[in-house]
């Protein structure tokens, strides 16, 4: 491999808005990112369970279901 030619290439930390923190191969020393794979709704699914949990509760309101036992 000839010298010069490539960019460095080293472990780059990305930092999370969340707080993750995670290392990867980059051209840059430091990275930062607004979502990752540790708070992203999609990989979380927390999104989608808060919203299925809502649904429950007014349902459960509705019909009168107490579900405080
Ligand atoms: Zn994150």
């Amino acid at each position: 491999m000839r010298e010069g030619i490539h960019p460095d290439y080293h472990q780059a930390k990305v930092v999370c808005n969340c707080g993750n923190e995670f290392v990867t191969g980059s051209t840059k020393e430091d990275i930062h990112v607004e979502i990752c794979s540790k708070c992203h709704p999609f990989y979380t699914g927390q999104q989608k369970a808060a919203s299925a949990r809502g649904r429950i509760e007014k349902f459960n309101r509705k019909y009168g279901v107490n579900t405080e036992k």
